[in-house]
């Protein structure tokens, strides 16, 4: 029996998408550098749908149908190159190199490259929704050639997570376009997981809420128009009590934030393509300051903080609400910003409306809110910016003065709020008539005649600074 498609590398990831693929009624070829994890999937899993086992790479080669479609799931980096360099060798022109990791979109592009000069196609797929996700239904963002998709794209349409039916997967774009996407729904995700954080911080330590209340209005927030997985685990985990001493979990958790670089990787991206990415970066810099664990502990016994004493609105829950609502808004405008600008730099035709159809289901960052996003972008008059579009214009206007208050009294408590407060001067840099950028022109000007244009006249103009002094 030849099998559809083949996988290689399967730890977790590999393991549940190998079996997804089987559950859906695909023959599935299953390869791990060490034979354990095959054997042991065999063992657990074996009967859920028509596996072949294989010991190397040549064999898992040798048992696929043509054109081969084989699923790349080791760890990202080297092993992805490693693996690429001992397979490609084997195959035939026209079969297809799948990479399911998480791989960075400039790796995704030299490698697609290289591949297209061996007349092998070469497929990236972002892949979000972890474990069960990787199992159950992921969202799924692939990239390559238009001809590559019509071979796999039915395959992962039906793998993936589906929205009122409608599959989380759909052809992103040419070469790393399908690992850009995913790079960035990872930003986005640093950025929501952080002003939810930030609530939490401003409800716990501004108004005295306990994490066990606080579940309770994380859950009420959920119906409404947050609702999303990231609000609906935030409940989870502010109700959970720890076992082995009876305190809300969140207190005997080490406040120190790990990150495994796609967060990073949007940043130094966003920096790259000159697209104002603030509450992102805000949200890895925070990540960063929590992991500082040394200089904190001698910052709290040195650094006067002067805390002014603050009466709380009535309505400071709602306040807070709105605030993170607003800046979640301004995460994904950003996000969505920098997608327009990858889409020029690397003559990508992101479809944003799609992109946000497949981010409603299977992957972390699902949201209500994706649904309003993707009609936004479905219609002929796309936004300039997500803000600008008209039911998101309304929305932030209506969250405005509590974002503002919410801010304010953060900073008068000395309770940090990064992308809170990065996200509403963003949201009012965006809306200013002028902004003090004239004034570092000229300052350019002044120590490197860098000249400036003029609001009155077309043309590069120097002014002969020396004259004045
Ligand atoms: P992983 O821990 O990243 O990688 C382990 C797998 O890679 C094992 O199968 C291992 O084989 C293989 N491997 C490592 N070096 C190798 C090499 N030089 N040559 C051949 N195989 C090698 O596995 P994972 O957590 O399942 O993740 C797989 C990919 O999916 C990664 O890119 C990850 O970032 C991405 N991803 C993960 C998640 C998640 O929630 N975990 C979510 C989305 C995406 P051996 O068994 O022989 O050591």
């Amino acid at each position: 029996m030849s099998a559809q498609i083949g996988v290689t590398g399967l730890a977790v990831m590999g393991a549940n998408l190998a079996r997804n693929l089987a559950r859906n009624g695909y023959t599935v070829a299953l390869h791990n550098r060490s034979i354990e994890k095959t054997d042991a999937l065999l063992e657990e899993h074996g009967d859920e749908g028509d596996f072949v086992r294989t010991e190397t790479l040549q064999e898992l080669v040798d048992s696929l149908e043509k054109p081969r479609r084989i699923l790349i799931m080791v760890k990202a980096g080297a092993p992805v190159d490693s693996v690429i360099e001992q397979l490609t060798p084997l195959l035939d022109p026209g079969d297809i190199v799948i990479d399911g990791g998480n791989s960075h979109f400039e790796h995704t592009r030299r490698r697609e490259a290289t591949l297209a000069g061996q007349d092998l196609h070469f497929v990236g797929v972002g892949v979000s929704g972890g474990e069960e996700g990787a199992l159950l239904g992921p969202s799924i963002m692939p990239g390559g050639s238009r001809e590559s998709y019509d071979w796999v794209g039915p395959m992962l349409e039906k793998i993936s997570a589906k929205y009122h039916g409608e599959p989380c997967c759909r052809w992103i774009g040419t070469d790393g376009a399908g690992h850009f996407v995913k790079m960035v729904h990872n930003g986005i995700e640093y950025a929501d997981m952080q002003v939810i954080g930030e609530a939490f911080d401003l409800l716990r330590s501004g108004a005295g809420i306990e994490p066990q209340d606080q579940a309770r209005i994380f859950s009420d927030w959920n119906a409404g128009t947050l609702s999303s997985y990231l609000i609906e685990i935030t409940a989870e985990v502010l109700g959970h009590t720890d076992d082995r001493t009876g305190k809300p979990f969140v207190d005997v958790v080490v406040d120190s934030a790990g990150q495994k670089g796609t967060g990073r990787w949007t940043v130094v991206s966003a920096l790259e393509l000159g697209s104002p990415t603030s509450g992102i970066a805000e949200s890895v810099f925070a990540r960063a300051l929590s992991s500082q664990q040394d200089q904190r502990v001698l910052a709290q016994e040195s650094l006067a903080g002067h805390e002014a004493t603050v009466e709380l609105p009535e309505n400071f829950v709602e306040d807070v609400r709105l605030a993170l609502y607003a800046s979640k808004l301004v995460s994904y405008a950003q996000g969505i910003d920098m997608l327009t600008a990858a889409a020029a730099e690397y003559g990508w035709e992101l479809k944003l409306d799609e992109i946000a159809s497949l981010w409603r289901a299977g992957c972390i960052i699902r949201a209500e809110l994706l649904d309003d996003i993707m009609k936004a972008y479905a219609g002929k008059d796309r936004p300039a910016n997500l803000l600008l579009a008209p039911a998101f214009t309304e929305a932030i206007a209506g969250a405005v003065p509590a974002w503002r208050r919410v801010v304010s009294i953060a900073v008068q408590l000395g309770i940090p709020v990064p992308v809170f407060s990065a996200s509403l001067a963003y949201y009012d840099g965006l809306r200013r008539e002028r902004l003090p950028a004239a004034l570092t022109q000229g300052l350019r000007d002044l120590f490197g005649a860098h000249t400036y244009n003029r609001v009155d006249t077309e043309g590069t103009f120097h002014t002969m600074w020396g004259a004045d002094r």
